[in-house]
């Protein structure tokens, strides 16, 4: 009798309930993609081989910023977490989206009133902590046996190290397979060893990871994981250099049979420019056109000279180092004398958010800063503006690229990660998608940006380099599929390893 693959998928985030980058938009698809390319039927006890979907289903921490009134939840029941000097107790509540049955926790490691991320790495480290052990203690409490606990980052990679030191005893737990999900190498969770260590969760001492790194939870469960994956392949590639490995490359390229890549999707449905509701016009490949209506409304909104012609430039991105926005202020520079005009719309470090105010006053008649995160303005600006920059410095895989190329602006970024995996530069014409670049240097950029400015003036040549990345497939349906197979894979080996 064929059985379900059952799936616990933690994350620190998940759109839409809440949703700081890339990982939300992540957690927010995936599990959803992977129920409908192998919708789960009535469930059956594990059965070898044969299996008829997959019932996955989401927690997630109940952060403050997850909206009771638009989300409203079913209380499920309390429990108590393992925890030194004592048990911490957890609550659980429930809803389902888009047929995913999603579980959020409550507790007192997880204050309503903090943000989901806090810049103090303690009070994360001890609210990820707890949430991951919670998270595998209700699924125990609703007798609801996962064959594979999916986790992401460094945030939930405690519930990977628990699970490996604790299975081969616990009959529950015993067969359970893991696979982390790596979307951001250099967050390796510092700060969180205390709480390690209260949830009994003890240093990997003696074992192949290098002694700075045994007490962190993202390291701990690279090294204990049953699967790695990236989440790119290209990123799968780079975490074994020194240049991208954050000190572990070494160690990584000792784990690199375990490691794989698979490119995030985009939700197409959420992000198609035919049917946006953030968008005065809407349009498919065949009507870019109406692209200019909405380039032309937010010229107007944001007070910009509104030139159908004036190239109009979009950053949409957290300020951080990692996305290499630092760079941007002297590359426009550098292309001063060209026609443009540029919108930034990003929130995160106070240097940069003053860098890009700085900037916008630097050149008021053509660049604007929305320092804040404002999803509706990024939906106007995917679907109105010509050219999306991406500098990043490094990118596991991106989705901004994907969004950008599904709404016909066309992404300037640099080759590195997934952003070169998705994105097909303009030397090679017949399939680009977009402009990309090699150094992480302002020179570099402006260059990229000079032979986009120029493509841009050749209106057939332009339209094509749209309509190329607006026809690519970014759905979901690609990578869940490749998942559902890893899966399979995984549990399958898990299983001989504990029978
Ligand atoms: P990361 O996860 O590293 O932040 P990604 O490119 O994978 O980068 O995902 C970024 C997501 O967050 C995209 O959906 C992008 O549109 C969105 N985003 C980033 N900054 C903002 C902002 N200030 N306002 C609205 N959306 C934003």
């Amino acid at each position: 009798m064929p059985a379900n693959l059952r799936v616990l998928f933690l994350a620190a985030e998940a759109d839409p309930l809440v949703k700081v980058g890339g990982l939300g938009d992540v957690a927010g698809s995936l599990p959803a993609a992977l129920r409908t390319a192998a919708p789960p039927t009535a469930d059956d006890e594990i059965e070898d081989g044969e299996w008829s979907g997959v019932d996955v289903r989401l927690a997630l921490p109940f952060h403050g910023a997850i909206q009771r009134q638009d989300f409203p939840v079913r209380w499920l029941g309390s429990f108590q977490v393992p925890h030194r000097p004592e048990p911490l107790p957890a609550e659980a509540y429930t809803l389902e989206m888009e047929g995913v049955p999603i579980y959020l926790i409550a507790g007192e490691p997880i204050p309503s009133e903090a943000p989901v991320y806090n810049p103090d790495a303690a009070v994360d480290g001890m609210k990820f902590t707890f949430f991951s052990l919670a998270a595998l203690e209700l699924a125990r409490r609703l007798g609801w046996r996962p064959h594979l606990v999916h986790v992401n980052d460094w945030h939930t990679a405690p519930a990977v190290y628990d699970l490996f030191l604790r299975r081969e005893q616990d009959r529950f737990y015993h067969r359970t397979a893991t696979l982390l999900g790596l979307h951001n190498l250099p967050y390796l969770g510092a700060g969180a060893s205390t709480a390690l260590s209260e949830f009994d969760l003890p240093p990997a001492t003696g074992s192949a990871l290098p002694e700075w790194a045994q007490h962190l939870p993202l390291p701990l469960g690279l090294l204990t994981a049953d699967q790695i994956v990236a989440v790119s392949p290209n990123y799968a590639r780079e975490i074994t250099t020194p240049e991208f490995g954050s000190g572990l490359h070494e160690f990584l390229i000792s784990r690199k049979k375990a490691i794989t890549g698979i490119l995030n999707g985009i939700d197409v449905q959420r992000w198609d420019p035919r049917t946006d509701p953030a968008l005065a016009a809407r349009y498919g490949p065949g009507e870019l056109e109406q692209r200019k209506i909405n380039k032309r409304q937010l010229q107007e909104e944001l007070n910009l000279d509104p030139d159908p012609d004036i190239p109009l430039l979009t950053l949409i991105t957290r300020l951080d180092q990692q996305k290499g926005v630092d760079l941007v202020p002297e590359a426009l520079g550098q292309i001063a004398r060209l026609g443009w005009q540029a919108v930034i719309l990003g929130t995160g470090d106070p240097g940069l958010e003053a860098d890009m105010r700085a900037l916008a006053a630097s050149f008021p008649d053509r660049v604007r800063a929305a320092i804040r995160f404002d999803a509706a303005l990024s939906r106007r600006l995917y679907g109105g503006a010509d050219m999306l920059l991406i500098p990043s410095r490094y990118e596991p895989c991106g989705l901004s690229q994907m969004i950008a190329m599904r709404y016909g602006c066309v992404p300037v970024a640099r080759a590195t990660g997934g952003l070169q995996d998705t994105i097909t530069d303009f030397s090679r014409s017949a399939d680009s998608t977009g402009f990309l670049f090699g150094p992480p240097s302002p020179a570099a950029l402006a260059s990229a940006l000079r032979r986009a400015l120029k493509a841009y003036k050749d209106a057939d040549t332009w339209r094509g380099i749209q309509q190329r990345g607006m026809q690519r497939d970014f759905s979901w349906e690609r990578s869940a599929h490749q998942y559902y197979q890893l899966y399979q894979q995984v549990i399958k080996a898990r299983k001989q390893v504990s029978s």
